[in-house]
């Protein structure tokens, strides 16, 4: 008998041919001769980092980019071939490990490279991209004495290959360009201090790439929040080269029905009572899903009508106010389309007063995603 798994109605479904249409207009929009690296960093945005890799590059994508070494490493298992960039901070013992799987490490210290040449000889040279800080404030060289002597470390020993430099930009999606526009004169003026340009310079992420000067495309563009169908914010939604089209939606179905009466109350704390008699749902998904206690009073969709989540949200239960009684295994979209009506990540970003990046990766693991 094959194993049992997902008896539980509650799944993400992620709709790969989203994210190919996406980056297929991406690809039509920047042109042929630009890079697209995939950011599929925290499992893919949460989507899944598998199945979104695989997806990226068969759409052309020619370089996957994650924050951390175990991360890459568990990328270069699934991928072969592809460019792997590990975009965060490597601990120095990573690199025999990376210099044999041809994984790409950044970099942004010269003490880090004299620490790496105890490993001396690796298996293969190791490639680095060099991180200049020009106002994000987090990693990256930060003067052009440090970027030269550093550049000079990297290119005088043959253990290693400066494959490419970039810079992060701190406000990208904002509609004042001040910070962004001096963060690029700085990025230049760090570039005109390297006697040679190594391979691949970017400098652009998903907001920089959409709504910017075409020409700080560079040689590749760090493609992650619109690959997935999501606006890095509603200033760039509203200078959009292309639609895009959201790849998640969060599903469960209806486990329980209950007529209740006015008065009766409903979750922990007995906090939501009813003011007239109605029928009260329960779905099997709570706040150990990633469906935060806060998104109480948010809505979900069912039978293509909205209904509002109320009471406390449980760890693994809520409830809902239905319109009319449904049946058990009725379907509920809590993120997603149902018939006209339709709930998006940015709805829950609002009522959690954050981000719509934040929502798929506190989507946990016991929530499986299924591929489309
Ligand atoms: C996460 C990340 C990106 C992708 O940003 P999006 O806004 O999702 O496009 C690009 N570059 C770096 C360094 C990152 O950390």
């Amino acid at each position: 008998m094959e194993k049992p798994i997902n008896y539980r109605p509650t799944k993400a479904i992620i709709d790969l041919q989203a994210i190919e249409h996406n980056l297929i207009s991406l690809r039509q929009y920047i042109g042929k001769d630009i890079q697209i690296i995939a950011v599929v960093k925290a499992n893919a945005y949460g989507h899944g980092d598998v199945e979104v890799a695989r997806t990226a590059i068969q759409a052309g994508a020619t370089m996957l980019a994650v924050a951390t070494p175990d991360e890459a490493v568990h990328m270069r298992g699934n991928f072969k071939d592809i460019d792997i960039l590990v975009l965060g901070a490597t601990p120095p013992n990573f690199a025999p490990y990376a210099s044999q799987e041809n994984i790409i490490l950044t970099v942004f210290s010269t003490s880090w490279i004299e620490t790496v040449k105890q490993y001396i000889p690796l298996a293969n040279q190791l490639k680095l991209h060099i991180k200049v800080d020009s106002g994000m404030g987090r990693i990256g060289v930060s003067t052009k004495e440090d970027l030269l002597e550093l550049y000079e470390a990297i290119v005088m020993s043959n253990d290693f290959i400066l494959d490419g430099i970039f810079t992060h930009f701190a406000t990208a999606d904002e509609e004042d360009s001040l910070y962004f526009d001096n963060q690029v004169t700085l990025f230049k003026d760090f570039l005109s201090v390297l006697p040679k340009r190594p391979r691949l310079v970017h400098v652009a992420n998903t907001a920089t790439t959409l709504v910017k000067e075409p020409s700080l495309q560079y040689d590749a563009v760090r493609f992650g929040i619109s690959m997935y169908g999501l606006l890095p914010s509603s200033f760039v939604g509203s200078k959009m080269p292309f639609p895009i089209k959201p790849a998640f939606s969060l599903h469960t179905e209806l486990i329980h029905i209950k007529k209740m009466h006015a008065g009766q109350s409903v979750g922990y704390g007995a906090t939501y009572t009813l003011e007239e008699d109605c029928y009260i749902g329960t779905i099997p998904i709570g706040y150990a899903d990633g469906m935060l206690r806060k998104l109480e009073g948010q809505e979900v969709l069912v039978g293509g009508k909205k209904a509002k989540i109320v009471g406390r949200i449980c760890m693994d239960q809520s409830m809902i106010l239905l319109p009319t009684a449904y049946n058990v295994g009725e379907e509920v979209v809590l993120i997603g389309r149902q018939q006209h009506e339709q709930i998006t990540m940015d709805d829950w970003a609002t009522k959690l007063q954050t981000i719509n990046y934040e929502i798929p990766c506190v989507i946990t693991a016991r929530v499986p995603r299924v591929y489309k």
